[in-house]
Parts: C-alpha cells; structure tokens; sequence
C-alpha cells in the first residue's frame, strides 16, 4: 500500500482564483515524486488535500490512496498512513523525547520518552548538541531549524507511515547539519511513497519522478533525465 493517485483535481481557497487547475498525477508504490515551481504555483496545496487540511469539493476531482478516495477514509486512518516533515515544525515546551513520542505511547511525560527512548532510533538520527534529554522550550535552548527537522524525522520514523509528505527547508542550514538531515531523510524515504516540496538540487535530482508546477497546472512530467533533455 501507499500508491497515491490525484484524479483532475480542481481547487480553490476562496472560491474566486485557482490554487489547483486540472490536475492529475500518481505516485506508484514505493516511489518518489518532487514537486517544483515557483512560490504559489500549487505545490503546498497538493499536500495539504492529500492530508486533508482542505477537503475537494464535489465534481472538483479525486484524491485516490490505494484506490479508495481518501474522503472515505477516516481521519484517523489518514493520518496514521501518512507521515509529515514539515519545514519548521511547533514544537512543545517539553523535552526532545516527549516531541518525538508524543501521541504515540502511554499518556505521562516520562512514559512517552521512555518509550521514544527505547525505541532506540533516534541514535540514527538524532545527534542534538544538547542531549536527548534538552527541553526544547527551557530558557536559553533553542533548537536550530536543522533540530527540529531531525525531531520530525524521528517522530515520522517511529510512526512509520507508508506515505511521506515532506517540505524542504529553504532556509541555509549549515553543510554538516544539511548533510545529516539529507542522510535521515534519505533513510526516511527509502521504501515508502513520497510526496516533496523540493528546492534542493540532490533531491531533485534522486526524485523518480518530477512534476513542474505553474499556476495551479502541471506543465512538465518526468524523470530528471527526460526533463534535461527537452532543454
Ligand atoms: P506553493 O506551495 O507552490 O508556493 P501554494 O499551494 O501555497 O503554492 O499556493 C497556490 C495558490 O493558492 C497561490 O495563488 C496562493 O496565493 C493561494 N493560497 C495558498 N494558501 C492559501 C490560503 N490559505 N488561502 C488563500 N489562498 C491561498
Ligand atoms: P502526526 O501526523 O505526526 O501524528 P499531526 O497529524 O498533528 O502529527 O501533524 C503532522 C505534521 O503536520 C505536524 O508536524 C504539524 O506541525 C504539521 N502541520 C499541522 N498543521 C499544519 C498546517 N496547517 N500546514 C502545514 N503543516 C501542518
């Protein structure tokens, strides 16, 4: 499971201008598909129907999972079958642990990080300056945009979702953090349907399938290869 399919989906916030026009795409199994273009031409609304932060209106297209229109699906369902990495995620006043665990497992705070502890991932992907243990809210830690990232990870690794959603930051991050992030989200992927907001070159470029977004329409489908060529 996790093969997506967008079936001539028509959308629009406001019921006046076009966020989505006429669009139809899959993502088979197992593969990944980059979503690029400029600010505003639709990319961040693909993966907010498909999370169903908006719903399609009736006669405005088709949002597949598997075959089944996610409108039929329940919330709860949805959202344990699709992971997101957000660009920069809200974090709790609470410890790193308990961000990754939360919702997760048993209902205290020492119960959730005990458990997103021994879960024992998080070795992998998480090498915070300031320890597992850093409350993330605590006077004086602040965690970078590359942390928050890694909590994302982890807290999408632990849920293991067959499909992933993910945002790319824009923002500099430093080379090493940039590489670490790079490897996690490359372990991330590996196996699962992705969706990504793409601006990195590398990402781009290993993406099975690009789609190049405009105004709301996709005006080139392909591999990084095909698309290369018809330059
Ligand atoms: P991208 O992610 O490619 O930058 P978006 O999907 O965010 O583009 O935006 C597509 C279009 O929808 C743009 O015209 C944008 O202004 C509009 N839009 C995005 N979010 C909202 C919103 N919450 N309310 C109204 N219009 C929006
Ligand atoms: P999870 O799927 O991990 O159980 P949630 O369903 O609450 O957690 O949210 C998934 C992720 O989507 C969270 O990291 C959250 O920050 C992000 N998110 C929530 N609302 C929005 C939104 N309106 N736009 C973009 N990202 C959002």
């Amino acid at each position: 499971d996790g093969e997506i399919e967008f079936d001539n989906v028509n959308f629009s916030y406001d019921g006046r201008t076009t966020a989505l026009h006429g669009v139809s795409f899959k993502v088979p199994k197992g593969s990944s598909v980059a979503l690029v273009g400029e600010s505003g031409s639709g990319k961040s609304t693909i993966l907010r129907l498909l999370y169903r932060f908006y719903d399609l209106g009736e006669g405005e297209g088709r949002i597949l999972i598997d075959g089944q229109d996610i409108r039929d699906v329940t919330q709860k369902s949805l959202r344990q079958a699709i992971g997101v990495v957000p660009q920069d995620s809200v974090l709790f006043n609470a410890s790193i642990g308990y961000n990754i665990g939360y919702g997760k497992f048993g209902s205290s705070a020492e119960e959730i990080e005990a458990a997103a502890r021994s879960a024992q991932m998080h070795e992998r992907i998480l090498s915070f300056s300031e320890g597992y243990e850093t409350k993330v809210g605590e006077r004086g830690v602040r965690l970078s945009g590359g942390e928050k990232q890694r909590v994302a990870i982890a807290r999408t690794l632990l849920k293991n979702p067959p499909i992933l959603l993910l945002d790319e930051a824009t923002s500099a991050l430093d080379t090493s953090t940039e590489k670490d992030i790079q490897k996690a989200l490359q372990n991330l992927v590996r196996g699962r349907s992705s969706l990504s907001i793409a601006h990195r070159l590398s990402t781009i470029a290993s993406a099975d399938v690009i789609l190049v977004l405009k105004d709301g329409q996709i005006v080139e489908a392909g591999s990084h290869k095909e698309l290369v060529a018809l330059d």
